[in-house]
């Protein structure tokens, strides 16, 4: 990573992120670094103090910028958050030599047809979840490819990146999966397999360049909800969702020595 000058510090809010933040601030204005008081293009790094679901948050409230981007776990697990509220003069030194190693995460895109002719874009650093908004049955057609694969029953299905394999896909029961593999999982969510209804029941892998659609049977539609990187969507009547890989990749820091398998050790084992 290049030098940095000017950081900007997205924070959960909470009082142990605000102190952690304040403490942050004055280790790097003390170390000669500008920290901008809002988010704009002039910043080449951005700090993110709180949990995965903050830097989830923050991916979305900074437009997903393309500086490298740092994590301070102040929340419950950080799988995302490299650096403890104990390792900020490690994270200053990272700011001051640009001594890291940088792990590029692709974003997945959806592009939703819902209420009204326009379709709308939208990205997900983990995972979309397209499921029934009732808590009943969703019957969705699925298509790999130019491939019409089945009519799935069941809760719902989940479509994950690399990066989001180790959140609601692998509770799941979908494969955990590390970042240098580049490809698509899909996980079925409590799929029905009868007389009636037949779904797959294991997860599938595909490769990065294939796209995934998704369409509720018509009388579905009203009953569809979406959970992009865990933050719920709802439409009135949802038609057709496409989901492949956006070229877009986000920068995260990670240490020098940083082993994925370590982090999976120690954060879940
Ligand atoms: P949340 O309900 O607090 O997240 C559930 C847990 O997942 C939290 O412990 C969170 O870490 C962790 N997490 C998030 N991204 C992760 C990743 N890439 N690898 C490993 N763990 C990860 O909601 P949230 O914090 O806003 O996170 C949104 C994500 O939650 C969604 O993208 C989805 O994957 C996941 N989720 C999981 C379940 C489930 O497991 N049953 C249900 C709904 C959503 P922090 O504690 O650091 O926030
Ligand atoms: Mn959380």
């Amino acid at each position: 990573m290049k030098k940095v000058s000017k950081i900007y510090i997205y924070t959960k809010g909470d009082e142990r992120s605000e102190y952690t933040a304040s403490l942050l601030v004055a280790k790097l204005e003390g170390a000669g670094i500008c920290v901008l008081p809002e988010y704009d293009d002039d910043a080449d790094m951005i700090i993110c103090v709180g949990g995965d679901g903050t830097f989830l948050r923050m991916l979305v409230n900074c437009g997903y910028p393309q500086v490298p981007v740092a994590g301070v776990n102040t929340g419950h697990l950080g799988f995302f958050q490299e650096f403890m509220p104990e390792d900020l003069d490690e994270l200053v030194r990272v700011c001051l030599t640009g001594d890291c190693s940088i792990q590029k995460n692709r974003l997945l895109e959806a592009t939703v047809w819902a209420d009204g002719p326009v379709p709308q874009n939208y990205y997900a650093l983990n995972d979309f979840v397209i499921r029934s908004s009732k808590g009943s049955t969703v019957h969705l057609n699925l298509t790999i490819g130019s491939s019409f694969i089945e009519r799935f029953s069941g809760d719902g299905i989940l479509i994950s990146t690399p990066a989001g394999s180790t959140a609601y896909n692998y509770s799941l029961g979908g494969s955990i999966v590390d970042p240098r593999v580049n490809m698509i999982q899909l996980t079925p969510m409590a799929p029905m397999n009868s007389r009636a209804f037949r779904s797959f029941t294991s997860s599938v892998l595909l490769p990065p360049d294939m796209e995934v659609n998704l369409f509720p049977d018509d009388d579905y539609r009203s009953n569809i909800l979406l959970m992009i990187d865990g933050v719920e969507y709802r439409f009135e009547q949802l038609e057709n969702v496409v989901v492949r890989y956006s070229p877009t990749e986000i920068s995260l820091v990670r240490l020098a020595n940083y082993d994925f398998w370590g982090k999976v050790k120690s954060k879940f084992l």
